[in-house]
């Protein structure tokens, strides 16, 4: 027997209530008193979603927008731009920016979707705590749950540090945090807590040794507060770190069993207990319960590695899944729609507690249907053993580039969307209800992509796209017309705050059935004698923002749809397409938590990326399109894609991305995003001259201006045309300007 925790559930509430309740609340249509009530529910359906289901130590997870937003909070150091606001008026200041006092930055939460918002500790920072919110939560879970069950969660010193944007060292914050963090586990104690987890998700990473005597130094502080540590250390194994923080003075130590989602085996975490050993006076939480996956688990499996852990002196153990659920949707009974067979194989946060309670029980259920990690697939890894030639261009990027469309100095372009206005948003609407019938809806679509196209002609832009209006979602409007990927009605997953993503389940072979794009492209084309893009995301990010298979590797799924797009490709360049984008925005965000394992990542990536592409002819122009993040240690990769334009998003980076490109020896086409699309402010013709100049200063592309492209920094779909027009104006006189001076 074991005893069964859990370590974090979904935060949204079935319904989506959290979202319904900030949005109103930021509206002004309810009041502070009424979004705190809102929230008291969200947390408590959640709460009572785990008591039910029979866990006995239950986390008192639950936030209006962020868990490390939460500490920023909790902790008192906001930034100093705040210092005029106080209560949750601060609180969703930083999260959303307030007059004069732009937000915190967002950034991913490791190798999840999930985004945090990044701490800023200044030079002289000083915490002024502030935990009535922790030890409210506390009260209302003991008055729930009872005293034994309630288990406050929150992220630890040092992850907290690790997260945070300074220039100071990471021993030196977590220094100063740390009164702060034992005075709050002594106040919990004191309201009777019977542990307190931290969450030290950083602990996974590779940090180095600053990291190792910070952590050593932190928790041997707190530990002498006396109140048991549960300390949770998940998102893969710990690797060589796992020796010292195994030995670390805490009660409980929570490891991950299952690693990175899409895994067909688990980490090594049971290999670095087998070597090393296991503290005899330590409970060992086992994430055996995949928290990264929809699949039920193999409790069959679970259960002989409970038996094993035993064997090797872990006489206390717990159930838990690997990482917090909080990453899974609420409930596969929600789901009315799906495939015959398919729900029994799938688990969702309530049911992965039923395999917790179940597993710490003793009574684990051998032979789960979902236990293969798949469902209708029947391709096996090496099926997926392709002839090398599949990902070759027939010929190199000179010889290529002579063949393709040719421009002047600085060809404007843009990236792909327009604006998402409420009237193209409702249309989409009319045809999913039946409102309308899809020749109406067509039509209707065939109006915006007009439109779209008569502007871009009107501002004189070189290649025009067709604006994609007809997507809700990059990623969905592709999966929805392969075959194998299933998409839910509810199973909302939180991505920030109040924005939630449904992400498609990859539960078998993928394959092309239809051209999808190929409509929309002609309309396009047929209007203008200018060059349309075709426009098509690419393997690597539909696999990223899915929820992979477990009984084939993510290479191989990568390099089904890409075999798939690679149709795709093809029936554009049937249509008379003669420049391609595929999209790669979410390339980055698969990379491994250690760095060793970079390049097995990447060069499947790379290679799912040239599949797909590949097809194109010479004459063909492929481009892509990366954002969201800093590319400047992944350039040997991003060249081995061998695109004929990489377009990058820069703006906010000044020109480091073009200089790290320059110093890698990149040579194709280049089109560095010149203005910011995230701000509504239109950028002056002088501020992108400037911009365009620094482009020029590194050198990149000397001699060849016709191949240094001019493009805002990404898609426009969350713009208004009142500030795309004038945007895209100055950014087309900025681009004659120097083609004048040519
Ligand atoms: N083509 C897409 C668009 O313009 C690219 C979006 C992205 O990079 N995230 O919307
Ligand atoms: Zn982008």
């Amino acid at each position: 027997m074991a005893v069964s925790t859990t370590i974090g559930f979904p935060r949204t509430g079935s319904k989506r209530q959290a979202k319904v309740a900030l949005e109103s609340f930021w509206k002004g249509k309810t009041s502070e008193p009424d979004l705190v009530a809102s929230f008291a529910a969200v947390d408590e359906e959640a709460w009572r979603a785990q008591q039910a289901a029979g866990v006995q130590l239950i986390a008192l997870d639950g936030t209006y927008y962020d868990q490390v937003l939460d500490m920023v909070y909790a902790l008192g150091v906001a930034p100093a731009r705040f210092k005029h606001l106080s209560g949750l008026e601060l609180y969703f200041a930083m999260a959303r920016g307030a007059p004069n006092a732009p937000a915190l930055d967002m950034s991913k939460l490791l190798d999840t979707n999930y985004h945090y918002l990044v701490p800023e500790l200044e030079e002289g920072f000083a915490p002024k705590p502030d935990f009535s919110a922790i030890l409210d939560r506390l009260k209302r879970g003991q008055a729930l749950l009872g005293k034994d069950a309630a288990v406050p969660m929150m992220v630890g010193p040092v992850t907290f540090a690790l997260l945070s944007s300074t220039t100071l060292p990471i021993e030196s914050v977590v220094e100063k945090l740390l009164p702060s963090y034992a005075q709050l586990l002594r106040q919990l104690q004191a309201v009777g807590a019977p542990e307190v987890q931290l969450h030290e998700p950083a602990l996974a990473t590779d940090k180095g040794a600053a990291a190792q005597r910070a952590a050593q130094a932190a928790y041997a502080q707190l530990a002498a507060v006396g109140c048991p540590i549960h300390l949770v250390a998940c998102y893969d194994d710990l690797g060589e770190a796992y020796p010292w923080v195994a030995q670390l003075p805490v009660r409980a130590l929570t490891l991950d069993f299952c690693g990175v989602p899409g895994a067909t085996a688990p980490n090594a975490t049971l290999d670095l207990i087998r070597a090393n050993g296991w503290p005899a006076d330590k409970r060992l939480g086992v994430g055996c319960v995949d928290g990264r996956s929809v699949w039920a688990d193999d409790e069959g499996a679970c259960t002989a590695l409970l038996n094993e852990l035993r064997t090797l002196g872990a006489s206390s153990l717990a159930v838990t899944s690997s990482v917090s659920l909080q990453h899974l949707p609420w409930d596969v009974t929600l789901e009315p729609a799906l495939p015959a067979g398919l729900a029994p194989r799938l688990a969702f946060a309530v049911q992965k507690l039923g395999a917790i309670a179940r597993l710490a029980a003793g009574k684990g259920v051998s032979g789960a249907a979902g236990a293969a990690g798949g469902w209708v697939g029947r391709v096996r890894d090496s099926a997926m053993e392709l002839e090398r030639a599949m990902f070759d261009r027939a010929e190199n990027f000179e010889a290529r580039r002579a063949k393709q469309p040719q421009f002047p100095a600085f060809p404007t372009t843009s990236i792909g969307s327009f604006p998402q206005t409420a009237q193209v948003r409702r249309l989409r609407a009319q045809l999913k209800s039946g409102a309308i019938d899809r020749p109406t809806y067509e039509r209707l679509i065939d109006q915006q992509i007009a439109l779209a196209i008569g502007i871009q002609e009107g501002l004189d832009i070189d290649v025009l796209v067709h604006g994609e209006a007809e997507r809700t979602d990059m990623s969905e409007h592709f999966g929805m017309q392969l075959s194998g990927m299933v998409f839910t009605q509810h199973g909302w997953v939180q991505s920030y705050g109040s924005r939630y993503v449904r992400p498609p389940i990859i539960a078998g072979d993928v394959a092309f059935v239809n051209a999808m794009t190929v409509r929309e492209f002609k309309v396009a084309q047929d209007l203008t004698p200018r060059p349309v893009k075709g426009m098509l995301t690419g393997p690597v990010t539909i696999l990223n923002w899915s929820f992979p298979r477990k009984d084939l590797s993510r290479r191989a799924q990568a390099f089904q749809l890409a075999l798939a797009l690679r149709q795709e490709v093809a029936a554009l360049q049937d249509a008379g397409c003669r420049i391609v984008q595929v999209d790669e925005p979410a390339l980055r965000e698969g990379l491994p938590l250690k760095h060793a394992k970079w390049d097995s990542y990447l060069s499947w990536a790379v290679d799912a990326f040239r599949l797909c592409t590949a097809v194109a002819a010479p004459s063909t122009q492929v481009v892509t399109h990366l954002c969201y993040s800093d590319f400047g240690d992944i350039m040997k990769p991003i060249i081995d894609m061998d695109a004929d334009v990489l377009t990058i998003e820069n703006s906010r980076s000044g020109d480091a991305m073009v200089r790290a490109l320059a110093q890698a020896g990149y040579t194709a086409d280049l089109g560095p995003g010149v203005y910011d699309v995230h701000s509504p402010v239109v950028p002056g013709v002088d501020a992108l001259v400037a911009k365009l100049r620094t482009f020029l200063a590194t050198g990149i592309l000397a001699g060849a201006p016709e191949r240094l492209w001019v493009n805002p920094d990404c898609g426009l779909k969350t713009r208004t045309w009142d500030e795309v027009v004038p945007s895209l104006r100055n950014m087309v006189a900025a681009a004659h300007a120097l083609r004048a001076e040519v």
